[in-house]
């Protein structure tokens, strides 16, 4: 049995040793830390979420943390061991490679054990301090999930129009309201945890997931902050790519565009051929028209080049679900 198959039946088989049973009446939350390369982060994050979080376990909720290290090349993996040892609250699965940040949200989805879940960046930009509010709107069951929206302020100005540009088409291409600035930092109930574990494709794009899921999210805005240290793992391409990979899970209307391109060219063609023969009939065959042939084939041969390259995303989309590969692969968990 290859190595991947078997943790991936761990993953499902809950692997983890049941988090301390929350006092009589009480609930438990569980806090999820997606973690790159945050060796000098995850301490600060530690320190501050404690702070906040010893309010509501006076209040009678209990707190488990589930630390994911994406495979991070720093200190990242001995940090999480470290503070696991002091606190038994830590529990963490330690990838073999990165997978990114969706394969880390994935498995501390799975690992989560609590009948709420929070997932928080590990860099502060998502404040901690907003988790009493939230856990409120979703404990009472008015909302399912407590969702959060930050401000663009800091952003440089190009980047604000290209990500308003990209939800505006991909809520166009999806049929779905994919909010702008609406991002994973989300306080979950136990059902909707489990409705996002139901979708096991491999191609995640959660800002389409949780949309698609439904259920009833309040939204809480908070202002956008710096991280506390080092530098953020989205690089302007990575992005695009990002974009162009939601895109293509949410949508197939990307196919139905080169579609109609190719109808479209199709119908001209019929006209440019009916054109030519009744010209050919009327005025004879005059040699001319060189620049208009190479420009008419250089046109349908980058529509064709275009079309085929979409139809190509699709396939190897495809052909990564049809692997169907584990998302991740776990070298040390507890
Ligand atoms: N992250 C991850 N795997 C990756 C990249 C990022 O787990 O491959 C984590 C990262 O450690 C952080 C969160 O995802 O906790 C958000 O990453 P980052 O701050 O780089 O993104 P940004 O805030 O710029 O969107
Ligand atoms: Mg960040």
């Amino acid at each position: 049995m290859s190595t991947s198959v078997g943790i991936q039946r761990q993953n499902r088989a809950s692997p983890t040793p049941p988090p301390p049973p929350p006092p009589e009446g009480g609930v438990l939350l569980s806090i999820v830390v997606p973690c790159y390369n945050e060796a000098e982060n995850i301490p600060l994050f530690y320190a501050k979420s404690c702070e906040v979080l010893k309010v509501l376990e006076g209040q009678g909720v209990s707190v488990e943390f589930v630390f994911i290290d994406d495979g991070s090349k720093d200190e990242t993996a001995k940090v999480i061991q470290e503070l696991s040892e002091k606190d038994e609250r830590i529990r963490y699965a330690i990838f073999s490679r990165n997978f990114g940040k969706e394969a880390a949200m994935l498995a501390g989805l799975q690992a989560a054990k609590g009948d709420f879940t929070a997932m928080l960046d590990a860099d502060l930009q998502h404040p901690p301090s907003l988790l009493p509010a939230m856990l409120e709107a979703v404990k009472n069951g008015e909302y399912d999930c407590a969702g959060t929206i930050r401000t663009r302020t800091g952003d440089s100005k190009i980047r604000t129009f290209f990500s308003r540009a990209f939800y505006r088409l991909i809520s166009k291409l999806s049929n779905m309201e994919i909010i702008d600035g609406a991002g994973d930092f989300r306080l979950m109930s136990r059902q909707y945890v489990d409705a996002i574990l139901s979708l096991s494709e491999r191609n995640r794009f959660s800002k389409g997931i949780f949309q698609w899921i439904g259920f009833r999210t309040k939204w809480f805005y908070y202002e956008n902050q710096q991280r506390a240290s080092g530098d953020s793992k989205w690089s302007f391409w990575k992005l695009f790519i990002y974009s162009l990979d939601g895109i293509i899970a949410f949508s197939s209307k990307l196919l139905a565009i080169a579609s109609a391109i190719g109808i479209i060219l199709f119908i001209l063609s019929i006209c440019a051929v009916i054109f030519i023969v009744v010209r050919k009939l009327i005025f004879g065959d005059p040699i001319q028209g060189w620049a208009s042939t190479i420009c008419v084939i250089l046109f349908c041969a980058g529509v064709q080049l275009l079309t085929t390259g979409v139809l190509g995303e699709y396939l190897a989309k495809t052909y990564n679900e049809v692997k169907r590969r584990p998302h991740f692969v776990i070298r040390k968990q507890k």
